[in-house]
C-alpha cells in the first residue's frame, strides 16, 4: 500500500546515492580537476519529483538516465521495488525492463534485474511470463534457489503438479532438504487420475508418493478409496482402519466409508466388534466417534446410536442444556426420539461453524483441504472435532 514512509524511503535511497556520488566526486576534486559537473543533477531532480509524488515524471527521468553504473544501479532497483510494493506494477516493469536492456551489466546484475522483472509479472498475475523468466534463472548462482521457490509457487497456483515435482526435486538438490510437498503433488496427481477413472495410473502416482516418504497418510486414504471403488472391501477396510490408527481425528471422513464397506460385505457383527474395540481404547475416542456419527447422521448399526446417547447424556456442557434425568426416565422409543432430535440440532450447529483449522495460520474451513489457501502450507489443516457448544450457549 502506498505510504508516506515508502516515499521517504525512496527519497533516502536517492539522497544516499546522490551524496555518495557527490562525495566521491568532491574527493576526486581535491586531487585533480573534475571532468564533469560536481553533483549528479538528474538524481537530485529525481529525488525532488519522488518527494513531490510526481511519480510519472520521476519514472521518465530515471528511465531516460543515460548512465547506470554500480553506484546508481541500487537506486534503480529500489525505485522498481517501491513501485511494485505500491501496486504500480506497470511502472516497476518499465524500470526493470529498462535496466535489463542496458549493456555492460554483470551476470549478477542481469540476474537481479531479470528476477525483479519476473516478480513484477508475478505481481501482475502474468504467470506465463514470470515462469519463463524464473526458469531462465534456475541455474543462477545467486538467485537459482529463490527462482525455483517462485516456480514452485506458480506451479502450485496453476495445479501443474508434474512441473511442481520437477522444480521441487531441483530445489531439494540445491538445498539438501526434503519436504512433505512432493508426496502431496503425487497425491494430487493420483486423485486426479482416480476421479478420471484411470485407477492404474492413480496407483502408479501413489507408488511414487510412497518413495517420497511423507504424505503417506493421505496416500493411504486415496488407496482405500481406489480399493472401495474396485469393490475390494477387505483391502479398503484394512486401509481405512490403518488411517484411524495413525490419526483418529479423520474419523468424520473415514467413518461413513468404513460403515459402507462393512455393510457391502454383510459383516455387521464384525463392525459392531470393531467399534467396541475402538471404544475400549478409552481416551478421547468415544467423543471423536460420537462427533463423527452425529455429523454424518449415521444411525446403524445400533452401537452407533448407543454411542450418541451416551455422549448426549454425559457431556458436561450438554447436560447443562438438556434434562438428562428426564430423558433417562423416558420409554425406549421416546428416549431414542429425543436423542435423535438433540443430535440433529448438534449436527446443524457443527455444519454452521468451522470444522477444520490450519494449525499454522488459523485459516478455518468447512471441508478437509490438504493445501492451506492462506499460508500455502501442506497438511496443516486439522479437524476441530468438537461441537462448539460454549459459543452456542453464549
Ligand atoms: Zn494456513
Amino acid at each position: 500500500m502506498p505510504t508516506e514512509a515508502t516515499f521517504f524511503l525512496a527519497g533516502l535511497f536517492i539522497v544516499a546515492a546522490a551524496t555518495g556520488w557527490a562525495f566521491a566526486r568532491y574527493s576526486f576534486m581535491d586531487r585533480d580537476p573534475p571532468p564533469g559537473p560536481p553533483v549528479n543533477a538528474d538524481y537530485l531532480r529525481g529525488l525532488n519529483l519522488v518527494l513531490n509524488r510526481q511519480t510519472d515524471e520521476a519514472l521518465e527521468l530515471f528511465v531516460r538516465m543515460a548512465k547506470v553504473d554500480d553506484d546508481t544501479l541500487e537506486t534503480h532497483f529500489a525505485l522498481g521495488h517501491l513501485f511494485r510494493r505500491r501496486g504500480e506494477v506497470d511502472r516497476a516493469i518499465r524500470v526493470h525492463q529498462n535496466l535489463l536492456a542496458r549493456p555492460n551489466l554483470s551476470d549478477a546484475q542481469r540476474d537481479q534485474a531479470l528476477f525483479s522483472l519476473a516478480q513484477d509479472y508475478l505481481g501482475a498475475g502474468l504467470f506465463d511470463r514470470a515462469e519463463k523468466m524464473f526458469s531462465e534463472l534456475r541455474g543462477s548462482a545467486t538467485l537459482g534457489k529463490a527462482a525455483l521457490e517462485n516456480l514452485v509457487d506458480i506451479y502450485e497456483r496453476e495445479s501443474d503438479w508434474a512441473k511442481a515435482i520437477e522444480a521441487h526435486r531441483e530445489l531439494e538438490v540445491a538445498t539438501g532438504e526434503k519436504s512433505t510437498q512432493v508426496a502431496h503433488y503425487y497425491c494430487e496427481l493420483a486423485e486426479r487420475a482416480r476421479i478420471s477413472g484411470d485407477l492404474d495410473r492413480a496407483r502408479q502416482h501413489l507408488k511414487s508418493s510412497v518413495r517420497s516418504e511423507t504424505g503417506a497418510f493421505r496416500g493411504t486414504l486415496i488407496r482405500a478409496a481406489i480399493a472401495k471403488e474396485e469393490e475390494d472391501y477387505a483391502q479398503a477396510l484394512r486401509l481405512y482402519e490403518r488411517v484411524l490408527e495413525s490419526d483418529q481425528r479423520l474419523m468424520v471422513e473415514v467413518l461413513p466409508e468404513l460403515v459402507a464397506c462393512y455393510e457391502a460385505t454383510n459383516r455387521r457383527a464384525e463392525l459392531e466388534r470393531y467399534f467396541e474395540s475402538l471404544i475400549a481404547e478409552g481416551g478421547t475416542i468415544k467423543q471423536n466417534l460420537a462427533y463423527a456419527i452425529i455429523l454424518n447422521g449415521l444411525t446403524e448399526p445400533p452401537i452407533l446410536r448407543r454411542c450418541v446417547e451416551d455422549f448426549v447424556l454425559h457431556n458436561e456442557v450438554l447436560t447443562s442444556l438438556v434434562d438428562a434425568e428426564h430423558i433417562r426416565s423416558l420409554s425406549d422409543e421416546d428416549r431414542e426420539a429425543e436423542i435423535v432430535r438433540i443430535s440433529s440440532g448438534l449436527r446443524q450447529l457443527a455444519l454452521a461453524s468451522a470444522r477444520y483449522r490450519c494449525t499454522t495460520c488459523g485459516y478455518s474451513s468447512q471441508r478437509l483441504v490438504w493445501h492451506c489457501p492462506s499460508c500455502k502450507a501442506w497438511e496443516t489443516i486439522k479437524p476441530i472435532q468438537a461441537f462448539q457448544l460454549e459459543r452456542a450457549i453464549a
